[in-house]
């Protein structure tokens, strides 16, 4: 029962820094999908800041991004559930 002594967890290199601070972005576009994207799970739940290590401000700048985006249908508000129909 050793097989779990080699096992690790292989992610990305976390970044310290908040992406939208070191690019000085004051406002995100919620148009970008692409950019977006990078900050939802796979079922397009918007990812933690503990995740994306994401500052406050722009934390909260970017949830709103995303909103938006689903409001005006550039991102879903969740896959995998079925529409009544
Ligand atoms: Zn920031």
């Amino acid at each position: 029962m050793n097989n779990n002594r080699k096992r690790r967890y292989f992610r990305y290199p976390k970044k310290k820094f908040c992406y939208f601070c070191s690019n000085k972005m004051d406002e995100i576009d919620y148009k970008d999908v692409n950019l977006l994207s990078r900050y939802v799970t796979e079922r397009y739940k918007i990812l933690g800041r503990k995740t994306t290590a994401t500052c406050a401000k722009h934390q909260r700048v970017l949830t709103t991004a995303i909103k938006k985006a689903r409001v005006m249908a550039l991102l879903p508000f969740t896959v995998g559930r079925k529409l009544k129909g």
